[in-house]
C-alpha cells in the first residue's frame, strides 16, 4: 500500500485531475465525508488529507509514503529526510514582497517585514543586503502594512487580487512556486517498484501534457 499525503483546496484540486488521468479517483469528496484517509479506486494507494504545512513531516518520518506540497512549504520546511523527484507544475503562484504603492523596498535603514515565510523571507532579503526585522505571522499578512505593524509583506500571490483589494501592490519576486511531489526516503527503498511505477506514470502523464 502506498499513502498520499495531500491538502485541501487548491493542490487538491488539481492534483485529483492529475490522478484522473493516470486512472486513480478518490473513492470519496474529502469535503463531504470529513475523512482524513480516503481510499481511491486503485487498490495500492490511500490519500492523507492533512494541513500543507503538515505535508513535508508525514513524509519525513514516513506516515506517508509521498506527499504533494508547494515550493513554498518545501523552502520553510528545509528537509534533509525527503527527496523531490517531480515538479508536478500545479498550484502554480509567486512568493513576492508586497507593500504599499510607491513605496520602494531597498529604502530605509531596516525593514520590517511580516510574513509566514520566515525563512525564504530572511534568504532572500540577506541576499539582497537589506536589513530585515522578520516579523512571523500566520495569515492575513496583508492587513500589517495597514496597520503599521511592518513596512512590507513576503506572501504568495496568484492573480494580486487579494493585495489590490487591501491597497498593496507585489513588488519583487522572490521565487516562482509550484507543487512538487515528495518521497521519503526509506520508502524509496522499502517500496522500491511501487514508488518508481508511481512516479513513472505521473510522469509520463505531465509529459503527454506538455
Ligand atoms: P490572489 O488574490 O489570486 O493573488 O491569491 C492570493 C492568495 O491566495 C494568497 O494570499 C494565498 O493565501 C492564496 N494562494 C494563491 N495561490 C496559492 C497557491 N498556489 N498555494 C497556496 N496559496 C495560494
Amino acid at each position: 500500500m502506498l499513502t498520499l499525503a495531500l491538502s485541501k483546496g487548491r493542490i487538491y484540486d488539481e492534483a485529483v485531475k492529475l490522478l484522473g488521468r493516470i486512472g486513480i479517483e478518490p473513492a470519496e469528496d474529502p469535503d463531504k465525508s470529513r475523512k482524513l484517509i480516503l481510499p481511491t479506486t486503485r487498490d495500492g494507494l490511500q490519500l492523507l488529507i492533512i494541513r500543507a504545512t503538515d505535508v513535508p513531516t508525514y513524509v519525513e518520518y514516513g506516515a506517508a509514503d509521498l506527499g504533494i506540497a508547494g515550493k513554498d512549504v518545501l523552502v520553510e520546511y528545509d528537509a534533509t529526510g525527503l527527496y523531490e523527484p517531480l515538479d508536478l507544475g500545479i498550484a502554480r503562484c509567486r512568493l513576492m514582497t508586497a507593500g504599499k504603492p510607491g513605496m520602494r523596498l531597498s529604502q530605509g535603514a531596516r525593514l520590517r517585514v511580516a510574513t509566514k515565510y520566515v525563512k525564504a523571507a530572511q534568504r532572500y532579503f540577506a541576499a539582497q543586503g537589506i536589513q530585515a526585522e522578520i516579523i512571523k505571522l500566520y495569515g492575513s499578512m496583508e492587513l500589517a502594512p495597514l496597520v503599521g505593524l511592518a513596512d512590507c509583506i513576503v506572501d504568495v500571490v496568484d492573480t494580486g487580487n487579494t493585495l489590490r483589494a487591501n491597497g498593496l501592490e507585489p513588488k519583487d519576486l522572490i521565487m516562482e512556486v509550484s507543487s512538487r511531489l515528495i518521497l521519503n526516503k526509506a520508502a524509496m527503498k522499502m517500496k522500491h517498484e511501487a514508488v518508481t511505477g508511481f512516479i513513472d506514470e505521473l510522469k509520463q502523464a505531465l509529459d503527454r501534457s506538455e
